[in-house]
């Protein structure tokens, strides 16, 4: 499996290390300081900032310090109710514990609200489902039949993928497929990039990294000396150095300082030149139609925001960025986004085969202008957008 895929942020900051039999003693007490710091930050800064807490108790458990680890947890989740990554961590601690009530409740309460794949994941484990299947990747198939194709586009959650899906099948003649994306990532993105703060830690990787961590965390990472230059693709890689480097206070002050704040933004065009144009040009099969849903943010013209979606001849990309809970201030709810982003969905089949807007006030191909709007649509298509849909599908 190729590196990217399947993997969100949280995702791509989550893989690099788990220490599997390790001992207390293995814990560095410097880690425990630090995370114990971030702890201790400003209710304004400590959403987002947890991350080496997270590191802490991954730690603590896998050297099968659980009660140590439960600890911390209640502490966290006191702190941060809403950091969903902390509260999966809490309800599967609970449950090697045995405490199975306590655990059970935590867990159905990470499923209403999380939208993190690692949180969900983690909940779905203390009821024993069984582990999410990983996408295929998208490649050329003439064995497979016409279809939807909906890829999940890094960084992405691909259980939202999945679950849009579901939603999607049986909703038009064709079927409906899910593909992970199995190239490079996006380029620096347009907006939005942190340059000072991510300058300045991009200047300390430069002069402390030796040449071996630097050959190793390319081959953990699979990036390319080249794409450590693009600052999101630097900001996941330098998060994984400083964790194998035992890095923590810096860590720490780099989730501070970029991770919780680094709000990249791509244009439409840069998107669309970089993977339908170009690297998913070599395996597109024209009659599908490819619908690219990322947590990436997006805009299309200079004078926008943001966009929900950009189109073309029999595709689209999509992004869930300004439905989560960062952008609303809204409390995480799982159903919600799932019907946000399905709706946006039904819309994007509608533009890429050439509905341009519905004026039927309460049809999904409505153009939205925000969010307002949107949810102000329903997740039905009027019979005549239905209609044209089915008719371009045929064709
Ligand atoms: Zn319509």
């Amino acid at each position: 499996m190729s590196f990217w895929s399947g993997l969100g942020w949280c995702g791509l900051v989550a893989l690099a290390l788990s220490a599997p039999g390790q001992s207390e003693d293995a814990i560095p007490r410097e880690l425990a300081r630090e995370a114990s710091l971030a702890l201790q930050a400003r209710k304004s800064e400590i959403e987002g900032s947890l991350g080496i807490v997270h590191e802490w108790v991954e730690r603590l458990r896998a050297a099968g310090e659980r009660k140590r680890a439960l600890v911390v947890l209640k502490k966290a989740v006191a702190a941060a109710p809403r950091d969903m990554i902390c509260q999966g961590l809490y309800a599967e601690t609970l449950n090697d514990l045995g405490q199975v009530k306590a655990a059970e409740k935590t867990a159905r309460w990470v499923l209403e609200h999380a939208c993190e794949d690692r949180a969900r994941d983690a909940a779905r484990r203390v009821f024993g489902e069984p582990v999410r299947p990983v996408p295929p990747k998208l490649e050329r198939s003439v064995a497979d039949p016409i279809g939807i194709v909906l890829v999940a586009l890094p960084p992405v959650e691909v259980g939202l993928v999945q679950a849009v899906a579901e939603r999607l099948k049986g909703e038009f003649p064709i079927e409906v497929r899910i593909r992970s994306f199995p190239f490079r990532p996006l380029p620096q993105a347009e907006r939005g990039s942190m340059l000072l703060e991510v300058g300045q830690h991009r200047a300390r990787f430069d002069k402390d990294a030796s040449e071996s961590e630097v050959q190793a965390l390319l081959k953990e990472t699979g990036f390319t000396a080249e794409e450590l230059r693009v600052d999101h693709v630097f900001v996941t890689a330098y998060r994984g150095w400083l964790r194998q480097t035992d890095r923590w206070k810096n860590l720490r002050l780099f989730d501070l300082g970029v991770t919780r704040q680094y709000r990249p933004q791509w244009s439409g065009e840069q998107i669309m030149d970089c993977t339908i144009n170009k690297q998913i040009a070599l395996v597109r099969r024209p009659q599908d139609i490819l619908l690219l849903v990322t947590g990436a943010d997006l805009f299309f013209t200079k004078d926008l925001g943001f966009n929900f979606a950009v189109s073309g001849n029999r595709w689209s990309v999509i992004s869930y960025n300004r439905f989560l809970p960062w952008f609303t201030g809204e409390m995480p709810e799982w159903k919600k986004l799932v019907t946000r982003t399905f709706k946006q969905v039904l819309c994007s089949v509608g533009r890429s085969v050439g509905i341009a807007k519905c004026s039927s006030p309460r049809c999904a191909c409505r153009y939205a202008n925000g969010l307002r709007d949107h949810d102000a649509k329903t997740e039905i298509c009027c019979p005549e957008c239905r209609a044209r849909i089915e008719a371009a599908i045929r064709s």
